[in-house]
Parts: C-alpha cells; structure tokens; sequence
C-alpha cells in the first residue's frame, strides 16, 4: 500500500504571524504521525517562515501556484526556481479556484475571468515545476453542471490529457493528482465515498494511459490520487480507507490546526 499524503492548502488565509502560530500548535502534533506524509501550502509569503518552523519535521511545505517562465517582466508572478530557492517540495496546479470554477462564489460573476488557468498553461508550469524538482499536485474535476450532464469522466479526462501529454514516465514520477469535485470545494459537500473511489479509480486508469502512450512497456510509476472537497476530520477516515484514495487535499479544515491532526491521524 502506498503511504497516504495529506495536503493542506490555505488558500489566502493566515498572516505570516498567523501562519507561524498555526505551524507550531500544530506541527508538534502531526509529527508523531511520521506514516503519512504532511504537506502544508501556505501563501508566498508565509513560505519562508513555514519552513523554517517545521524543518526539523517530517511536514513539506508546497505553494498554491507558479508561473511557468524563469524570470522576466512578468509582474506579480512567481517562478518554480524561486520556490525552489525556499525548498518548496510541492506545488498545486489548475486548482479550480485558479481556472475561474469556484464551487462558492464569494465575488461578482463578471470578475471571474481573471482567473483564468487553462489546461495548456497548467502544463506549462508542471513543466517548470519538474525543472526544478518540485512535485506537482495536479488538481481536476467537474462543475456541478458538468456533473448533472453526465460528463464528469469526460472532463476529467481531457484536463488530465491536455496537462499530462508530453511528460515521459520518468518524469512523472512521484506526481500527485487530486480530483476535487469543483461543487464540493468549500461548499461543506463531500463527494459520495463510493464516487470518490470510483473517480480516482478512473483518474488513475488515465493516467497510467497517457504514460502507457509516451512510452508504451514502460510499466507502472509511483505517483498519487488525492479526494479533495470539504474534506473533515468526521468524513476523512471513510474516504482515506477507500482503494483508489490515496489521501487529501484539504482546504478550510487544515486552517485548524486541531482539525488538520485529526485528518492527518485518520489517513495514518
Ligand atoms: C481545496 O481548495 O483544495 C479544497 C479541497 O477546499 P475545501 O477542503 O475547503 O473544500
């Protein structure tokens, strides 16, 4: 069995005094968990001070984002080399939220086009991500409309083809990808456990696919299939003990650092 990872993403939450409070409550209590492994992706500018806080843990610490280019006169953004120059192991991509599919809107509908995330330039930044050795947690799923016309599989699929086509087997390894139902993220609705399952079961068939056709024989590569959707301490353990799940990612819930523990002690 692989062993699980459990990601917390905070979204834009916490100062970086805030973060710093939260990593020590927490960080002393999810160290005993040393089977799982514990990733929490902070804002930019808590990176650092994360870092620091766990270093002598067995938590990673990951972004939320990256842009794809090294350097340049691209305002705002932040390169996969400067992630990695504050040892940023992870990096989430194509979150819904990024790609402008919020499951909560909590802005004008006309302002939604800023996010605007496509397949093609989530690709181009786990290209970037890989080049500097920095795993990707590649996020997908379907809206809820998406979902009413039975077109969950499909969507999925093709976010999966269009952001993993290109890659050698090699260079996936150790690629998480979490399939977050864009309807339950944040809205306090899980996904059906038995549909989790089945979901990842599908996202893990597709992949092993596209990599079957890059490089056909080249067997199977060690990466993971997260659930992420209003994951909580009272639904983690039914959805962490399923087949195709290989643990969570995990939004509001890993911003209380007694509920994060919890959720880290149920995928252990
Ligand atoms: C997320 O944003 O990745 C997420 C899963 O959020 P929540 O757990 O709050 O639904």
């Amino acid at each position: 069995m692989k062993r699980k990872l459990v990601a917390g993403n905070w979204k834009m939450n916490k100062t970086v005094v805030e973060a710093a409070a939260a990593v020590e409550t927490f960080s002393r209590k999810v160290d005993r968990f040393r089977d799982v492994d514990v990733v929490i992706c902070p804002p930019f500018l808590a990176i650092p001070k994360v870092r620091e806080l766990i270093k002598n843990t067995h938590i990673d610490v990951g972004a939320q984002d990256v842009f794809w280019m090294e350097s340049g006169a691209f305002t705002g953004q932040i390169s996969a080399s400067m992630l990695h120059g504050v040892a940023v192991k992870y990096c989430i991509v194509g979150h819904s939220e990024t790609r402008g599919r919020f499951g909560k809107l909590e802005i004008p509908a006309e302002l939604v086009s800023f996010f605007s995330e496509t397949d093609r330039t989530v690709r181009l930044k786990i290209r970037a991500l890989l080049e500097c050795d920095i795993k990707p947690i590649l996020c997908v799923g379907e809206t809820l409309s998406e979902r009413e016309a039975d077109e969950t599989d499909a969507v999925i699929a093709a976010q999966l083809t269009e952001a993993l086509t290109g890659f050698t087997p090699i260079e996936l390894e150790g690629l998480v990808v979490a399939y977050e139902p864009v309807w339950a993220i944040g809205t306090g609705k899980t996904c059906d456990t038995a549909e989790a399952n089945r979901v990842c079961g599908m996202v893990r068939a597709h992949v092993q696919s596209i990599l079957e056709e890059a490089e056909p024989g080249s067997g199977e590569i060690n990466f993971r299939v997260l659930y992420g959707g209003s994951v909580k301490a009272a639904n983690a353990r039914e959805l962490f003990c399923q087949p195709n799940i290989d643990g969570g990612l995990v939004g509001g819930a890993s911003l209380d650092p007694n509920e994060f523990t919890e959720i880290v002690a149920a995928a252990e």
